[in-house]
């Protein structure tokens, strides 16, 4: 089958602390301190994934978006290290958020057939450390990552588990296959902003106003949900203009330029401070990775109770006011993954029609073409670019 598969050099950086886990998996938690000179390749003839275990399925994969982190297994810092900060083992088939059709099943699988329509969570989580019993699946040390540590979607088929499955045929009522599969690949980012607005922090109260930082697919994500969750008004920030023009297309009421709105003597917080008549945000959505000059504009536009929430990784540490947070009573939750019912949930506001993320897709690349895909993405100018076998 064809398959974009990327390999890197096994190189580990003079002070990189190597882990026991690390040496014996040839595996490296951190891939910026380990993997040197990643190479893209479509392979044609790259082996077909088999069932071999009874809670596995066997997907012919339909859409596969490509991810910030895809690019940043792609572009590499002055001394050729790739650039994500994440686990990742090498040579891998990359692509972490998909969609399916379900084309074989193991002989212990219960609640999929032939023929389904599936989105699968990214992290494969393990379920008996003390991450997972605690409830925090994301946060599992043991898990095996789809499209990192694993094979993953930009293939013509994949294995997965089935715990880890989620049925899209619901959608099918609604939509036609080619939209359904769509918005199954946007489920990952999408439920990612889900877990840090809801799930992580339990979300702001219905009328509040949200800000948004960073209108890349999770800011997006995180538009659209805070305008379902009744928002009072959702302010958004980002410096690319097609961004901005989805960020409208989303429902966010005010849209600005950062470089814009200095130029004009003005600032964020100024902004939401106007916008909100003064009253400030009950939740802001961090999700640039730039902390340094995101933390400021938060912190002075927080209403009282205001939530602050983190999902952009950021490997600079961000100045951060304590005073603020106590004078308004806000906090301030650090979130990442999807894992723990939240594509169950993104799945059934696609079903209500609150949401609908299959707008944010600004391209779309065949397999053939799969290293143009992540060239493309490289760019920052679009919202998701997704890859159809
Ligand atoms: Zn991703
Ligand atoms: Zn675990």
């Amino acid at each position: 089958m064809k398959a974009v598969v990327v390999d890197a050099e096994w190189a580990p950086r003079a002070g990189y602390r190597i882990t026991q886990f690390e040496e014996e998996g040839r595996r490296a938690v951190n891939g910026n301190g380990i993997w040197r000179n990643p190479q893209w390749n479509v392979v044609k003839d790259y082996p077909e994934p088999k069932i071999t275990a009874p809670d596995e399925i066997l997907l012919r994969v339909k859409a596969c978006g490509m991810c910030g982190s895809d690019v940043h297994m792609y572009e590499t810092d002055e001394e050729g290290y790739m650039l994500l900060a994440y686990h990742t083992k090498f040579s891998c088939v990359l692509g972490h958020e998909f969609s399916g059709e379900v084309v074989e099943i193991g002989s212990g699988v219960t609640r999929f057939s032939v023929g389904d329509a599936v989105a699968v969570e990214e992290i494969n989580y393990c379920g008996t450390c003390r991450a997972c019993i605690m409830g925090y699946y994301n946060q599992c040390p043991n898990a095996e990552d789809i499209g990192f540590t694993i094979d993953g979607a930009f293939a013509e088929y994949v294995v997965v588990k089935e715990r880890y499955c989620w049925s899209l045929n619901p959608l099918r009522d609604i939509y036609d296959d080619e939209k359904v599969y769509e918005i199954g690949a946007l489920t990952e980012p999408t439920s990612v902003a889900y877990q840090g607005m809801f799930t992580r922090s339990g979300g702001f109260r219905p009328g509040a106003h949200v800000a948004v930082f960073g209108c890349g697919p999770i800011g997006l994500a995180g538009i659209q949900l805070a305008k379902a969750s009744g928002a009072g008004s959702v302010i958004a920030f980002d410096l690319g203009q097609q961004r901005r023009e989805i960020a409208e297309l989303c429902g966010a009421d005010h849209v600005f330029d950062p470089i814009e709105l200095a130029r004009a003597g003005s600032r964020p917080a100024e902004e939401i401070m106007v916008a909100t008549r003064g009253e400030g945000v009950g939740l802001a959505l961090e999700a640039s990775g730039a902390g340094e000059k995101v933390f400021p504009e938060i912190e002075d536009s927080l209403d009282f109770g205001g939530k602050v929430v983190v999902i952009g990784i950021d490997a600079k540490p961000a100045p951060i006011l304590f005073a603020k947070y106590l004078m308004n009573a806000g906090s301030l939750y650090g979130s990442l993954g999807h894992c723990g019912g939240d594509f169950g949930n993104t799945i059934n506001l696609h079903l209500t029609k609150a949401i609908d993320m299959s707008k944010i897709v600004t391209a779309h690349f065949s397999l053939d073409d799969g290293v143009n895909a992540v060239k493309k993405t490289s760019e920052r100018v679009d919202a998701k670019v997704l890859v159809k076998p």
